[in-house]
């Protein structure tokens, strides 16, 4: 037993306190808003502020060891009490900035897709000129689901366009054949597992399915898509499950970005691997130790389900291999991802 604090309140955490409750651990969510879909399955503890230094220490007091669900963590004010921290805030200081995760990753000898920092048009022409188009805008910070990224075509593009008024990078458009993902997870003690990789398709910028198995073509990149992944875990001294994603391209895997956290493409592992990553990443931080990460069924489909398709989500159960997952979120805006289903498929 004993208490697992969770910072953030969206689907990973209550997915992650979900299992946290079958080991016999507390949740409680730190979140700065009420009623978040994990602390509908949690003890809530509600902050104005994620920086808000006086309510982390006391929330701190509450829990025995903490975790994040939420990559845009400020990461200063977790100082004081990083020792009970897994895995440590150092991983989302490295993953929160898109300059930092492809430097880090460069440095471990890593292909990122090329890149240059953007802090006026002067660099983008310079960014443009050396990497060509197309290319794609980013906000070095707080981008998820393709949020904050812009498609540039050709020059002429750039120049009617207006900056954010936020640090950017631009990387040139990795003609990719497949999208897939690394989820290892990293126990206290140095031990690895990686689950299956799989293969992602997106839709607008959001996950819209994970496979597994991974087509042949993407299965060969898995090799050292792996060794990345695990350099990177060694690299920070991780605990925790780590996901990287990849793009497979003719030249080989291309890194494209790091989530320091369970991810949207490992769900299918909740009913389509021996342990899912949840509770994998319980037991890490926990100090526990790791369970069989083996796929149990021969194929596993996970779809997203966003916006308004929620409404009808529950006809998918009319199949008797559908596992349906639904977030709680009250209102299903457009392209807000509000449950997934997992298909496992026996005769394929
Ligand atoms: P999330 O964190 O939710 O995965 P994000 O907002 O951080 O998303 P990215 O992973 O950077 O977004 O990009 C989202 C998707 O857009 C990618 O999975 C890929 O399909 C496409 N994309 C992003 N960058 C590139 C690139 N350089 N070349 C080709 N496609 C890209
Ligand atoms: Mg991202
Ligand atoms: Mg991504």
């Amino acid at each position: 037993g004993g208490t697992i604090g969770i910072l953030g309140g969206g689907q990973l955490g209550r997915m992650t306190a979900i299992s946290a409750a079958q080991l016999g651990y507390d949740c409680i969510t730190y979140a700065p808003e009420r009623d978040s879909v994990a602390a509908q399955v949690s003890n809530d503890f509600f902050c104005n502020r994620w920086d808000d230094r006086a309510a982390l220490a006391a929330f701190a007091l509450k829990c025995d060891v903490i975790t994040w669900e939420f990559e845009n963590v400020p990461v200063e004010p977790l100082a004081p009490i990083e020792n009970q921290i897994f895995p440590h805030p150092r991983a989302l200081e490295t993953a929160q900035d898109r300059l930092n995760e492809k430097r880090f990753v460069d440095q471990l000898g890593g292909t990122p897709a090329a890149y240059a920092t953007v802090d006026s048009r002067e660099d983008l022409f310079a960014a443009i000129e050396r990497i060509g188009t197309p290319g794609i805008l980013k906000t070095r910070r707080d981008g998820y689901d393709g949020k904050g990224q812009w498609r540039i075509n050709s020059a002429r593009d750039a120049e009617g366009m207006r900056l954010p008024d936020t640090p950017t990078i631009y990387e040139g458009f990795v003609d990719f054949f497949a999208e897939f993902s690394v989820i290892l997870v990293r126990a206290q003690d140095g031990e690895v597992r990686f689950w299956d990789s799989a293969e992602n398709v997106h839709e607008g910028g959001i996950l819209a399915t994970s496979t597994v198995p991974a087509s042949e073509r993407v299965a060969e990149q898995v090799g050292p898509a792996r060794k990345l992944a695990a350099a990177v875990a060694q690299a920070l001294n991780y605990v925790g499950v780590l996901t990287c994603e990849f793009f497979a391209t003719a030249n080989g895997p291309i890194f494209n970005e790091m989530a320091p956290r369970v991810h949207n493409s490992g769900h299918w592992t909740i009913e389509g691997a021996a342990t899912s990553q949840f509770e994998n990443h319980i037991r890490a931080i926990a100090g526990l130790p790791l369970g069989d990460t083996a796929t149990i069924a021969p194929r596993v489909e996970m779809r997203n389900i966003i916006g308004k398709d929620v409404h009808t989500a529950q006809e998918m159960l009319s199949e008797a291999s559908m596992h349906l997952h639904l977030y709680g979120k009250r209102q299903a805006r457009d392209g807000r991802k509000m449950g997934h289903a997992t298909k496992l498929v026996w005769d394929s």
